[in-house]
């Protein structure tokens, strides 16, 4: 059987293969970005790619609490953006 990664949302807490959410990592330089190629080096968050999830990870700033610090809004308007193009 293979082994498929299960990551929780920190929006939901539910459980989900990788593939159905969208990570977002703070690098080690403090930097914090979407990781759409699941490469980047850090401590990752997840978020369900479904409309509600990202939505509400954006309107509460749910990443500030997760990464215990206050993010620039442009992280937010990348994810709102992000949201665009996944959330269909
Ligand atoms: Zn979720």
């Amino acid at each position: 059987m293979k082994h498929v990664p299960m990551r929780s949302c920190i929006v939901c807490r539910e459980c989900k293969d990788k593939s159905e959410l969208l990570r977002v990592v703070r690098r080690p330089d403090g930097a914090v970005v979407i990781d759409r190629t699941g490469k980047e080096a850090g401590r990752g968050a997840y978020v369900c790619k479904n409309g509600d999830c990202m939505a509400t990870a954006v309107k509460k700033r749910v990443f500030n609490r997760t990464f215990k610090q206050q993010l620039d809004n442009s992280v937010y308007d990348a994810l709102a953006a992000a949201m665009e193009d996944d959330g269909k």
